[in-house]
């Protein structure tokens, strides 16, 4: 057991002192649930710490990090079901599937996510509005809850497969956490790349370029106001059967996947973020946008269609790791609404207009689009999301929070929800009106059958379930 030490949040703008233990078993867990009982602690559990927030931290309490406990148990290339520890990342995952013809259902933007971290936020990729997020390929999962031990899939234990999955670890440990794959012939994608002018460009593009696409996702200049309100590239991306790729089979190999070391062969990844530092102010930062709308309109092949392996498609963000250093000491906080499709276009336009007018823009705007899941806490909706990267800094934070706060008022009167995973500003009532007070009562009935002395805690249940 370790002496209290320091835990931050993915975007470095919370962190906590707890005590962390690392269980690499189920009889692991099992002994920390009952020590935290003695000691009267409460137990917070961690993944990678890839949530935004405050997710996995458990302030002066008991933290199991999770990350130690990562075989993948079973792997069957007939059925494309593989069998993980609840430590096993998505990059492990993909790397044991991919050179058998298979890839992960669902990614994140990352692949340093667990699976067991992954689950319990139910995570969408780019794909969200044609299979939905990672729990539609959850096909079961053993569960440690300190009232006892389940098994849960959609016929045993159906309500806590439903809840534990996006329940942020609320409800147990999730373990033995088995998952279907998808079969891709090729090790490549066919990528598309299209520039539109505003924000109904955007909409209307996207909308109709996702009924032929396997992925498709958006990125916006959230500096650009007037006419141009909303412009920015949509990406989109198609499978390649064995007839069309002939020479992508020979890319299934996971050692074709990785991405490289060095950018242009020659500045190691991981001190990219430096270079980048220099523009990470407001001005610098309107500057890597615009640069961005311009290099997609005039630079040579830019509207081009062109091979991408599955990882290089996927996990854009990790060519630069530790990009997020490049904003400081305070870091950032993402804010990420779902939207109703409806609503989802005069909602999008008031808010980043709403930022524009109080000097605080976000710095990286990815959308998307999503369906409705089967999971009790899920923020998947019949609507778009919008994930803004927000610098924050001593000066900005209060005004910040405020403008989170403002915008969320505006997603909920729309109908909006919310992602614990990319939250960190939400007030216990703004969550609790997101998903209703049935859902709110029925999780807690679960929460209190399987933890009834409420052990399982972490700083975001406090903040927005207490
Ligand atoms: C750069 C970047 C890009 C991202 N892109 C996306 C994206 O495209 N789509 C998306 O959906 N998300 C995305 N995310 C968010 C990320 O996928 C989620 O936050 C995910 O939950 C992180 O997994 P983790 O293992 O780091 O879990 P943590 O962040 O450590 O924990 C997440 C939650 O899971 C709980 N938990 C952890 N392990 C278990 C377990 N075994 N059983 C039960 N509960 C558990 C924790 O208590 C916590 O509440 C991104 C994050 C980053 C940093």
């Amino acid at each position: 057991m370790s002496d209290l030490e320091r835990v931050e949040g993915w975007g470095l703008s919370t962190a906590s002192l707890c005590h962390v233990e690392r269980p690499t078993d189920a009889e692991g867990v099992r002994k920390a649930f009952s020590l935290a009982a003695e000691r009267g602690w409460t137990v917070g559990l961690r993944g990678a710490g890839r949530s935004y927030g405050d997710a996995s931290q458990n302030d002066g309490g008991l933290l199991l990090d999770l990350q130690e406990w990562n075989r993948v148990q079973g792997w069957d290339p007939e059925t494309g079901i593989a069998r993980v520890d609840p430590g096993v990342t998505v990059e492990q995952l993909w790397e044991r599937v991919v050179q058998d013809g298979w890839w992960p259902k669902v990614v994140s933007g990352t692949m340093t996510p667990t699976i067991g971290g992954a689950a319990a936020m139910n995570i969408h990729g780019k794909n969200a509005y044609k299979v939905g997020t990672i729990g539609d390929w959850i096909q079961g999962f053993d569960l440690i809850s300190p009232s006892g031990d389940l098994h849960c899939s959609r016929d045993e234990n159906a309500d806590v497969f439903h809840a534990a999955i996006g329940g942020f670890g609320e409800l147990g440990v999730m373990h033995n956490i088995s998952l279907k794959n998808h079969f891709v012939d090729s090790g490549r994608l066919m990528e598309y790349p299209f520039v539109e002018p505003n924000l109904d460009a955007m909409f209307d593009h996207f909308e109709e370029l996702r009924q032929d696409a396997d992925y498709c996702v958006g990125w916006i200049d959230a500096f650009a106001g007037g006419s141009s309100l909303g412009r920015g590239q949509i990406h989109t991306a198609n499978y390649l059967s064995a007839d069309e790729d002939p020479r992508g089979l020979a890319l299934r190999p996971p050692d074709k996947q990785r991405l490289p070391d060095r950018l242009f062969g020659v500045i190691p990844k991981s001190i990219m973020w430096r270079f980048v530092r220099p523009f990470a102010h407001p001005l610098g930062m309107r500057m890597i946008n615009l640069a961005k709308v311009i290099a997609g309109e005039y630079a040579p092949g830019s509207k081009s269609p062109y091979h991408q392996t599955h990882a290089g498609f996927h996990f854009l963000l990790d060519f630069i790791p530790d990009w997020k250093l490049m904003h400081g000491r305070r870091g950032l906080i993402q804010f990420q609404p779902f939207v109703p499709a409806d609503a989802a276009r005069a909602v999008f336009g008031r808010l980043l207009r709403m930022q524009q007018e109080r000097g605080l823009v976000n710095w990286l705007t990815v959308m998307k689009r999503h369906k409705p899941d089967p999971f009790l806490m899920t923020h998947g909706l019949d609507g778009w999301s919008l994930a803004q990267d927000f610098n924050v800094t001593d000066k900005n934070r209060a005004a910040l929070w405020a403008l989170c706060r403002d915008m969320t008022e505006v997603v909920l009167d729309a109908g909006g929800r919310f992602y614990p995973a990319k939250d960190a500003t939400l007030t216990a009532a703004q969550f609790q009106r997101s998903l209703g007070q049935a859902t709110i009562s029925e999780f807690r009935a679960l929460k209190k059958r399987l933890d009834p002395d409420t052990r399982i805690q972490t700083n975001l249940w406090r903040r927005l379930m207490a």
